[in-house]
């Protein structure tokens, strides 16, 4: 049985005083919901780290922090970088790997990202695993193709034990930001197909385990049909998950 997740990919976007304001606001927007059903991760700017993990804890809401990037080193000489044990010393349970936007204004390639999942295990942080086509690719009918080969490459010297704990994240490329969403149809197809190349990777009982979201113009408005799918364990968020009344309302459709 997969709990789902809905994780809100806050971009850089909120100081981390808007990031306090926000998590009073969500609670109270969460007060008197069955919180043990979903699990909610804020993955706010590193700077709003600290503010969220002292807020967020001993909430009666099943709240997780994330970090939306970080470097696959422990420590060294990498101007501007965080490591996996300074995320781990904030208590963050999550990170982001590999996001869109990351592979396409920081030349993030498939081998980076595939150093920051063996990292993430490492240091016992769970990552997100971004994955998901362009424009492009999708109109040439190369979503399948591209997907798999994001996963196989992400995943690559990793056990079974740790891929089932991980998260992956099918996020199209053009529904990111753009207001158009895949229909859950089509998100099913593909996250069901994800399932499939984990299983050809890992066997049935990791990829029964293992959680795959779906990203892309997620709002209230759509949440529910796009997590009632079968293969859908929720979403990663980014535009909505700024605004706590919109993003309380998207858990709420996780439930
Ligand atoms: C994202 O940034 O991961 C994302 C899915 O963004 P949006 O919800 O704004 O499309």
């Amino acid at each position: 049985m997969r709990i789902p997740l809905v994780a809100g990919n806050w971009k850089m976007y909120k100081t981390h005083l808007e990031a306090i304001h926000f998590v009073e606001q969500l609670a109270h927007g969460l007060a008197g919901h069955d919180d043990q059903k979903v699990e909610i991760v804020l993955c706010p700017p590193h700077t709003a780290l600290r503010s969220v993990q002292t807020t967020t804890e001993d909430r009666h809401q099943t709240f997780g922090v994330g970090a939306q990037n970080m470097h696959h080193e422990t420590e060294g000489a990498f101007t501007g970088e965080v490591s996996p044990v300074m995320l781990k010393a904030l208590r963050c349970k999550y990170v982001i790997v590999g996001h869109s936007e990351r592979r396409e204004y920081f030349g993030e390639t498939d081998e980076g990202v595939n150093s920051k999942v063996k990292a993430a295990f490492e240091h016992e942080l769970v990552p997100i695993m971004c994955c998901g086509e362009t424009d492009e690719e999708h109109e040439r009918g190369e979503t399948e193709s591209k997907v798999n080969g994001q996963v196989r490459a992400g995943f690559d010297g990793v056990s079974p034990e740790k891929a089932a704990r991980a998260v992956i994240a099918y996020e199209p490329i053009w529904a990111i930001g753009t207001g158009k969403t895949a229909t859950p149809e089509d998100a099913q197809k593909t996250i069901s197909y994800i399932r499939s190349v984990i299983t050809e990777l890992f066997g049935d009982a990791v990829s029964s385990q293992i959680r795959i979201l779906y990203g892309g113009s997620v709002k209230a408005g759509n949440a529910a049909s796009l997590f009632g799918q079968p293969d859908v364990d929720g979403g990663l968020v980014g535009g909505a998950s700024l605004d706590a009344a919109e993003f309380a309302a998207i858990v709420k459709a996780a439930l």
